[in-house]
């Protein structure tokens, strides 16, 4: 009752919008601490059930008060194989499911306090390879090196298995490596957890694309399961009228041309080399988002990086509340309410930037590029449809589309002759798809999610591989 709550440090907006550095900080240990006593050790903790992977949280808030940073990272790491990436990344559901955010806006700060428990753990060299004692003689492949996959991978592989993983892209680490930009996480972390996973004896294949180089099907008889673990990757299209010209991308070929910019600038460097750039580039442009979320925000920070003339996010949606709607989400539940991200500070501060709620795209115009965007408010519920008379003109020369993504690629399912679900992604309610040996998490499964749901898919799939290789015959 006496320590108030102190959340995460961020360098001034103004400033950081100049790098590409991470833009949290890390508080000195001494308040970390008293961060961490502030925690009640409740009876019934409901931060456990706010936390997709049932991090037993009170027990390594209390460690750290104790100041055993030590044990901490081993209560951490028994629930999280990747704290560095939530610590970092997790809009941290908990917090709100937290008994003192009762009070709004009181909550433990855990998303800090993990985060520097991995953090010191690394500094301290406490993270090292563990190398399973026996060899099981099984082998599994992994097709995806997301969050999801990884997990997988380090499980299975510690139970002794033999993994492989396949991966299209240049590098490992999904939508952590090739959509979240560094200065949310810079790629050296990522880099860092694949280095642990390989000196445990993970198999990593780089520049495979299952269902093109290597037939879906072949790797199913060739190993003993098959985990899918490809992400949801069918972005969501804007069907209006001028959406072939010129200068209008869906943000993740921006984010992908931004990561691997940054990655030859300041390294770590690719395992392959990347395809040739296309080209898309925020400099001097006037830059429309249309999407509020993640991915617009990080679109966002991009373009402001590459000294965008005017920076606008456009959400379909009407404003949420500035507090908890009690009516709609109460405690313990995650609050529909305003949060201006991280991005659209920097881009208030540098870009003139704007966020604009309840507007549709009616359609696009210019000769060949895109030079305007035509606009209106939105009816505040679904299907959202335009207002009369509030027609306007925006004027835009690249146009990126986060809306967000409908499904995976159906390539390998097609291949394999998998079971969708009504959306579109594989069906495996409990983890096994309907082919036998077959095995799908992370956003393949459960549609375009966290990171925090895709590291606890990726353990309870490994869980459900485990128990299918238990009954083959010997
Ligand atoms: C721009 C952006 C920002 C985000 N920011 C956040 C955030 O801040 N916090 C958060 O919690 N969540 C965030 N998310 C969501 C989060 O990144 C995803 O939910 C998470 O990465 C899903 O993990 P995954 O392993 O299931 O899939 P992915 O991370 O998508 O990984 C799938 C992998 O499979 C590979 N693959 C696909 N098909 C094939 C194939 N045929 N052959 C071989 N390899 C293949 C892909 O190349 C990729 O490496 C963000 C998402 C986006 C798009
Ligand atoms: S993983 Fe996310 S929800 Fe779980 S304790 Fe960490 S910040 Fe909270």
């Amino acid at each position: 009752m006496r320590v108030a709550r102190e959340g995460v440090p961020e360098r001034d907006p103004a400033e950081r919008a100049h790098d590409y550095r991470e833009f949290t900080l890390t508080r000195p240990v001494a308040e970390l601490r008293d961060q961490g006593g502030r925690c009640m050790d409740c009876g019934v903790p409901f931060c456990h059930s706010g936390c997709p992977l049932g991090n037993l949280i009170p027990d390594w808030n209390d460690l750290v008060y104790r100041d055993r940073w030590q044990p901490a990272i081993e209560a951490l790491h028994r629930t999280n194989n990747f704290p560095e990436f939530t610590g970092r990344l997790c809009p941290a559901p908990c917090e709100p499911a937290c008994v003192l955010e009762i009070r709004e806006g009181d909550a433990v700060t855990i998303k800090q306090i993990e985060n520097a428990i991995i953090d010191r753990a690394f500094a301290e060299g406490w993270v090292t390879p563990q190398r399973p004692a026996v060899e099981t003689g099984r082998r599994i492949a992994i097709v995806g090196s997301g969050p999801a996959g990884l997990a997988a991978a380090q499980q299975l592989r510690r139970a002794g298995h033999s993994v492989v993983v396949f991966e299209r892209d240049e590098a490992p680490g999904g939508l952590v490596r090739f959509g979240v930009p560094d200065f949310k996480i810079e790629k050296a972390l990522v880099e860092r957890r694949v280095e642990q996973l390989l000196a445990e004896g993970v198999e990593l294949r780089l520049g495979v694309d299952v269902g093109v180089d290597v037939d879906a099907a072949e790797l199913r008889l060739e190993f003993d399961a098959l985990v899918l673990a490809v992400g949801s990757r069918v972005p969501r299209d804007l069907h209006v009228p001028g959406r072939e010209l010129e200068g209008i991308h869906f943000a993740m070929d921006y984010l992908y041309e931004r990561n691997r910019w940054v990655a030859a600038q300041y390294g770590p460097a690719p395992a392959l080399a990347p395809p040739p750039a296309a080209g898309i580039s925020a400099a001097g442009k006037h830059v429309v988002v249309i999407g509020g979320g993640d991915t617009g925000a990080d679109c966002v920070g991009n373009a402001v990086r590459e000294r965008a003339s005017s920076v606008t996010q456009l959400e379909i949606v009407p404003e949420p509340p500035q507090l908890r709607p009690d009516e709609v989400t109460p405690w313990p539940l995650w609050p529909t309410k305003l949060r201006i991200s991280y991005a659209m500070k920097e881009a208030r501060e540098t870009a003139h930037g704007e966020l604009d709620f309840s507007v549709v795209t009616t359609h696009f115009s210019g000769a060949g590029s895109v030079a305007s965007m035509h606009i209106a408010d939105a009816g505040r519920e679904p299907p959202f449809a335009t207002v009369a008379g509030t027609e306007r003109e925006l004027q835009a020369d690249l146009v990126l589309l986060a809306m967000g993504f409908l499904h995976p690629e159906h390539a390998i399912p097609e291949q394999l002759g998998l079971e969708l679900d009504a959306r579109g992604n594989v069906h495996a309610p409990a983890y096994a798809a309907s082919l036998d040996g077959v095995f799908a998490c992370g956003d393949a499964r459960r549609g375009q999610s966290l990171i925090v749901w895709a590291i606890n898919e990726g353990r309870q799939c490994a869980r459900a591989v485990q128990r299918h290789l238990a009954a083959l015959p010997v």
